[in-house]
């Protein structure tokens, strides 16, 4: 079953004045890895903010768990980002909480009990080896060990599809490859969908993965 499916899609700024990405059409299926590449300003954030629902296709369709984001209503879309994990470039954490407290907020937003929280708090920085940072602050973790904490909390629900935005972007090596590892390891174990944005896809990378690439304007799959 397809977890994204996009048709003529249009996506623009300022009221359609300016087109960013024109006719896409692409699908991706459940539990697949999907890169997708492009150059500096050709639409790469602008399509993953599409699929997370922070802008409204200009024209077409795009349907990305089920829910019609050409058709839905503001207020539908929290439901949509409550199955999915978005991870950023520059990580976004809190910087005013722990690491415990980060990584469990989604949990917090979709009312689950303390209980819960703090098992789910445990199980996911075991996964991550963070368990020795539980308490500690964002800033006082390495880069490499905060984008743990960016993976860890896009993990907490379960999510059936994963979004990366550069997720690597600001990290040394030996830290992306952690990464790379763990985003894998979510879709092979756990069937997660998943779907990163980067400028060059990393070379250990050991899974079977799609590659699309966005050029003039349009989305095409690179064989
Ligand atoms: P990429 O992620 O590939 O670098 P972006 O999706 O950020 O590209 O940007 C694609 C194009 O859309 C660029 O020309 C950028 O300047 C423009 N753009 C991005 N965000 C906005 C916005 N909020 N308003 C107007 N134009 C934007
Ligand atoms: P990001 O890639 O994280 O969205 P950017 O530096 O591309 O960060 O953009 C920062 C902000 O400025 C975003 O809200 C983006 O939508 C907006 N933006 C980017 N390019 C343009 C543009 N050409 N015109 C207007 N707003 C833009």
């Amino acid at each position: 079953s397809n977890v994204i499916n996009a048709s003529n899609l249009i996506l623009s700024y300022d009221n359609g004045r300016k087109e960013v990405i024109k006719d896409a059409n692409f699908t991706v299926k459940k539990g697949e890895f999907v890169f997708i590449t492009g150059p500096s300003g050709s639409g790469k954030s602008t399509l993953l903010k599409s699929l997370y629902g922070r802008i409204k296709p200009t024209s077409g369709n795009l349907v990305v768990g089920g829910m019609d984001l050409a058709h839905v209503k503001p207020s539908k879309l929290q439901e949509l980002r409550t199955h999915m994990g978005i991870i950023f470039q520059d990580f976004k954490l809190v910087n005013e909480w722990t690491v415990s407290k980060n990584v469990v907020l989604p949990l917090m937003i979709a009312g689950y009990s303390i209980d819960v929280q703090n098992t789910q708090a445990h199980r996911l920085l075991k996964h991550v080896k963070l368990t020795e940072h539980a308490d500690k602050y964002p800033m006082e973790l390495s880069g490499g060990e905060q984008q743990r904490v960016g993976v860890a909390r896009a993990l907490a629900k379960n999510p059936v599809l994963i979004l990366a935005d550069e997720p690597t972007g600001n990290l040394d090596d030996y830290s992306s490859n952690v990464i790379w590892d763990l985003m894998e390891n979510a879709c092979q174990q756990l069937e997660t969908t998943v779907l990163v944005v980067t400028h060059k896809i990393p070379q250990v990378f050991s899974l079977p993965y799609r590659h699309f690439i966005i050029e003039g304007k349009g989305v095409y799959e690179v064989h």
